[in-house]
């Protein structure tokens, strides 16, 4: 390693403008020496000590040019956790814990609230019923005219679009093209199965040549305008994601025993139903909001968090409907709706050594057998914990216990051996 001199003396040629920070890694040739230049500069240049930062068992060679640039360190979240958690699914079957990156409290004590009363009744069914990861690029054409002809052409020619697209993939499957006209414009849909992956750089990459072979091949004018053209539709709050899918598309459901409820819940199902009625979907519908949920992001970012998904998808992840009936017993039957999980247990941040470690937990690190399980089993769980944690806040609302967890488990009136009322502990 260098010596503090040599540190100090790259950190002043670059605060000088005489060495580009993002050129440390090359000029160095290790990335982890790199990291601690760039420490320095920005510490010199704010005064700040970066102590904390500084202190991570990343190992920065492994990251630079998969998933992170300039990097300085690393921030870390706590990882708390819930369940056991009883999932049934077509790739899930047995009792999972649920690893959850946050730094909101009451948030785990919550889900763990609401598996144990989930588990009391039996657990959760889950199932996955679309899987397709889409890009949709838009092409300019001329007009309307020779943008029917356009999608005609693609049309007759998936065989070929198949091919290039599946070259780039060892995994990739192209599923589907969905055209939409607007104007002179043509956005085309690609949806493809991509096993254990997120699936989003694969995709992307599998795309942009089918884009270069329909500009070289289509006997027409059309020109890609944009390898996205956000009809696709990424990282952004959009229907067509809600009503097509993107990711997974994935449903869960409980019959939350009476006695759980009252026991666990300290709720009538009746009420949690009434809430869930008035709060998610009239305050939902009145609110203009597409999202008829209470909080499913909350439990999809901090799994998100924990196992290195890209925590900007909560966008369109966190789409989605709970639904809850009385049956003839008076239990609660209540279903959770994700039209558009994205999560992959291979590529992104899945390989960094914490998020590898938080999926194992599950059993789903790295890639299935066969490819796609993995991804399968994960999205059940997800779907499970989300279910937990949305029937866990509808019943804290029910009985007006909301403010007063929040009072306890938020504020750090719940902290430390001896510290724990009697009241904390039931969560
Ligand atoms: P990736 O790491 O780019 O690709 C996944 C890789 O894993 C591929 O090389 C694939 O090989 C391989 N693989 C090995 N075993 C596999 C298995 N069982 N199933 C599937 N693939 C397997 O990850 P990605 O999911 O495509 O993309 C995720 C990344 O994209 C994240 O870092 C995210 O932040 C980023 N992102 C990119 C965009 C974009 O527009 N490019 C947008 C949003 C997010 P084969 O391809 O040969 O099968």
């Amino acid at each position: 390693m260098h010596s503090s001199q040599y540190v100090e003396h790259l950190a002043d040629l670059v605060i000088k403008g005489e060495l580009e920070m993002h050129r440390l890694d090359e000029a160095l040739g290790n990335s982890n020496n790199a990291t601690l230049v760039r420490r320095r500069v920005i510490e010199k240049k704010t005064g700040v000590l970066l102590t904390a930062i500084s202190s991570t068992i990343l190992d920065f060679e492994e990251l630079v040019g998969r998933n992170i640039e300039n990097p300085i360190g690393a921030v870390q979240i706590p990882l708390g956790i819930a369940g056991p958690l009883r999932v049934v699914g077509d790739y899930a079957n047995g009792e999972y814990y649920v690893p959850l990156a946050t730094t909101e409290g009451a948030l785990v004590a919550g889900i763990n609230r609401g598996c144990k009363a989930v588990n009391m009744s039996g657990g959760v069914h889950a199932a996955i019923i679309r899987n397709a990861m889409t890009r949709s690029p838009l092409f300019w054409t001329p007009s309307i005219g020779e943008a029917r002809r356009l999608i005609a052409w693609v049309d007759e020619h998936l065989v070929e679009i198949r091919r290039v697209a599946e070259s780039t993939t060892r995994h990739g499957r192209l599923l589907e093209v969905k055209p939409f006209i607007t104007g002179n414009n043509v956005w085309l849909r690609f949806s493809y199965d991509t096993g254990d992956a997120m699936g989003m750089n694969m995709v992307t990459i599998a795309t942009d040549k089918v884009c270069r072979y329909i500009e070289d091949n289509f006997p027409g004018a059309a020109r890609c305008i944009a390898l996205s053209g956000n009809m696709c539709s990424d990282k952004k709050p959009a229907l067509i994601n809600a009503l097509c899918g993107r990711g997974k598309t994935v449903v869960a459901e409980a019959i939350v025993k009476r006695e759980a409820s009252l026991k666990v819940l300290k709720a009538e199902p009746s009420l949690i139903h009434e809430v869930n009625v008035r709060k998610n979907l009239l305050g939902s519908a009145r609110a203009g909001s597409p999202a008829y949920n209470a909080h499913y992001a909350n439990i999809l970012a901090a799994i998100f968090i924990a196992t290195g998904q890209d925590a900007a998808q909560i966008v369109e992840s966190s789409l989605g409907y709970t639904w809850t009936e009385l049956t003839e017993d008076g239990d609660l039957y209540i279903s959770v709706t994700l039209p558009s999980l994205e999560i992959g247990t291979v590529g992104g941040g899945t390989r960094l050594p914490t998020q590898r470690e938080a999926l194992s937990i599950m059993g789903v690190a790295g890639g299935g057998d066969p490819p796609g399980v993995n991804a399968g089993r994960l999205a059940e769980i997800i779907a499970g914990a989300v279910l937990a944690g949305e029937l866990n806040l509808l019943a804290a609302l029910a009985a007006g216990h909301l403010a007063e967890a929040h009072r306890r488990l938020g504020r750090g009136l719940h902290v430390g051996p001896g510290r724990h009322s009697r009241e904390g502990r039931q969560h």
